[in-house]
Parts: structure tokens; sequence; C-alpha cells
């Protein structure tokens, strides 16, 4: 029998290509957060791709919280979305679409999630190399909310902890599409853009973030884009 494994899955590249990892081996359980972000069409971009993969409940949890807090550029819609950075700009500070402890708790709701299906392991797309400078991607806050699993879950306690696997971690952008490409990630169905529109603009971090990926990578991106900003160079 498969195991079973949670995975975090927003309806972007990252949590998709991550959900073609886990599906290698796992039988999945899917999990999505509509937390107020202008970008919710991704949430019917996860359903999209949660339906790709199959499985047999797809869990979409409402976490009006963040709406609530405010304190991001994501969940705030009069402030301003940065556009336009340039590449090697990426990842050097925290942006304002930073969420607080977004994956904090996301993780800790997943984890919980996980205990309760009785699944092994718990997905999160994560990346600290292209990454847009979110100190919860990186691999020391990985590594502390494992150690947390471990001392805090009925499972951790009977010493078969909860695992959290973050497979994309230390791929940049044009790995994880190429790793995406290999396992026959559904690349069209997802939606990267901060703004959420009907079509991605690219011009936010997101977008070129993915848009880097896939030129390094040598592949077409199939979605359709507003602007497809020159290569740097
Ligand atoms: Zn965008």
């Amino acid at each position: 029998m498969q195991d079973e494994a949670v995975v975090l899955l927003s309806g972007g590249l990252d949590s998709t290509v991550c959900m073609a990892v886990a599906a290698q081996q796992h039988r999945l359980w899917p999990i999505t957060f509509a937390y107020g972000q202008r970008h919710a069409r991704e949430v019917e971009q996860a359903r999209q791709v949660a339906a790709h993969f199959g499985v047999a409940r797809h869990l979409v949890v409402d976490c009006g919280f963040f709406r609530d807090i405010g304190g991001s550029s994501l969940t705030v819609h009069h402030l301003e979305v940065p556009l336009g950075r340039e590449e090697a700009q990426l990842g050097t500070d925290i942006p304002s679409t930073y969420v607080p402890f977004r994956n904090g708790v996301f993780l800790a709701l997943a984890v919980a999630y996980a205990e309760s299906v009785g699944a092994a392991t718990v997905f999160i797309g994560v990346n600290a190399l292209d990454y847009s400078g979110y100190p919860d991607c990186r691999p020391q806050f990985i590594e502390a909310f494992q150690a947390a699993v471990n001392a805090g879950t009925a499972a951790g306690a009977r010493g078969n902890p909860i695992t959290i696997a973050a497979p994309l971690l230390h791929l940049d952008k044009a790995g994880i599409v190429r790793l995406g490409a290999r396992l026959g990630a559904p690349f069209e169905l997802t939606s990267s853009c901060y703004l959420g529109g009907e079509v991605a603009c690219g011009q936010c971090d997101a977008c070129r973030l993915r848009l880097k990926g896939f030129r390094e990578a040598g592949l077409a991106d199939p979605i359709p884009y507003a602007v497809t900003p020159a290569a740097g160079p």
C-alpha cells in the first residue's frame, strides 16, 4: 500500500511540481488555503491541479485570518505589489508581498491534518535559491519546524514523527521546471502571478521568477502573459 502524504497545494508552479514529486510514491491529500490573497484565482487553479492528479479529497481551508490581520501587499489590496524589479534584486530583501509567518501557519495546519488522516509525510514546495526572499522558505526554518513537529505531535511522541519533505528546497527555478517537465506536471493549469488577473502580468516577482525558470530550462511556459520582459544582460 502506498504511504499517505499531505501536500500543501497553492495552485502555483512550485507546489504543483511538488505534487508531481509526491505522487511518485504517495497517496495524496492536498490542502489549499484561501487566505484573502489578491490572486484568489490560485485556489481555482489548485482545484484543477488536484483534479488532474485524481485525488480522493482536496481540502480547501478558508483562512480569512490573514485578511483580518493584514500586514502584506498580497492581502491588503491598497498596498502596492512591487512590479518590474530586476532579477538580481529578487531574494535580496523581504518584499511587501511577504505574508506574516504564512508557511508556519500553513505547515502547522497541514501537520494537524496529516496526524488526523495518518499521513507520515507533509510535502511543501518551498525553495531557497530562486525565491522571493521570504524567511519561512529557508532551510533553517524547515529544520526548526521539523523539530517542533517531532516534539509536539502524538506521532512524534510515539516515535513515528511526521516528516516535512521539501524536495524543491535546493533547486533553482530552472531545476524546478525541468523536474516538473520530467514528471509531467500540468504547468498549463498553474497560476503564479501575484496580481491574479485573467492573464499573468509578467512583471511581479512571481511572474519574473517563473519566466526566468522556463527561460533557463529552455522550455516554453504554456500560460499566457500580458507582458513578457526581455531577458536581462
Ligand atoms: Zn505577475
